[in-house]
């Protein structure tokens, strides 16, 4: 039998991977990388044991969190990812003619090295956009010392173990604020609720501290097990979260979009979350 790769990611439970030839293993300055191909999901990339992203279902994952923020927002010139190594969230980025400036801080220069190699589809050559420009650093280190503002801000991170952690805090949410032009946005990577349900408790207190609007907003990964997964979503403009579909369908037609998983009709509907998820952020 082909060797097989189990995800490290809970102690009770995990998904586990046939590695039908692996692509790539290292350990770089910040975590392992390895990346693998699999009969399934295509090419694999985990980071310390921990599934980030496939070939198979990268694009439900990348759509939703970029298209919500920059449809909702509607004239978003200046973007910041933050992570977002395998360089899938840029691919999409740079589907909008409208934006014209995009930054991205990613900690591990190794990651977007490796992915322009091994997951090529992943980034279709947006790191060669004239609009990009890479700066490798801690994400929070980035928006702590910039003076830069954005209108849209993704955070892209791994989840709040190692590198990542620094991405979950009180203090970088307050960072991403400052950064944030008047009525911008920021969405972030929050974890399977089923499993993960500490990190949407405590994103939503910290959010509660800095913006007057904030909630998350789903979409269901086949490869981060456990149902559902949740984005945050901040802002101090609660017009962004109500935006009507019409208008979605008209900014989706004149960006030219086609997409996989994101539809105008499934972007408002993804704001509407299961009684538990409510009930844990203290919003039922
Ligand atoms: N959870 C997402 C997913 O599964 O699709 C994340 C994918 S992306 C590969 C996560 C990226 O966050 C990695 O490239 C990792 O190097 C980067 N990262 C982790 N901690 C970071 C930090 N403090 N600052 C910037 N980038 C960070």
């Amino acid at each position: 039998m082909a060797e097989r790769v189990t995800e490290t990611l809970y102690d009770a439970y995990a998904q586990q991977f046939s590695v039908d030839e692996k692509l790539l293993e290292q350990k770089s300055q910040h975590q392992h990388l390895l990346i693998f191909e699999n009969a399934k999901f295509g090419r694999v990339l985990t980071l310390d044991g921990v599934v980030q992203t496939t070939e198979g279902d990268e694009f439900v994952y990348h759509e939703m969190m970029t298209h919500v923020p920059i449809l909702a927002h509607g004239e978003a010139r200046r973007v910041l990812i933050i992570g977002g190594g395998d360089g899938g969230i840029l691919r999409e980025v740079v589907r909008h003619a409208s934006v014209e400036a995009i930054t991205q801080v990613e900690i591990d220069e190794a990651v977007v090295a490796m992915s322009k190699t091994y997951l090529p589809n992943h980034s279709a050559g947006a790191f060669d956009d004239p609009r990009f420009t890479l700066v490798i650093n801690d994400g929070f280190a980035f928006v702590r010392d910039s003076s830069e503002q954005f209108d849209v801000i993704i955070v892209d991170s791994t989840d709040p173990i190692g590198p990542g952690e620094a991405l979950f805090t009180q203090d970088f949410y307050a960072a991403c604020k400052d950064r944030l032009t008047p009525g911008g946005v920021v969405v972030t990577q929050n974890g399977v609720p089923y499993m993960q349900l500490d990190e949407v408790c405590n994103t939503a207190a910290r959010f509660s501290r800095l913006f007057a609007d904030w909630h998350f907003y789903s979409a269901a990964v086949p490869t981060y097990v456990g149902g559902i997964m949740t984005f945050g979503w901040a802002s101090d403009n609660a017009a962004l979260r109500r935006v009507p579909v019409e208008t979605l369908e008209a900014r989706y037609r004149a960006a030219g979009l086609r997409t996989r998983y994101y539809t105008p009709e499934l972007h408002p509907a993804s704001f509407a979350l299961p009684g538990y998820i409510l009930d844990a952020i203290g919003k039922r």
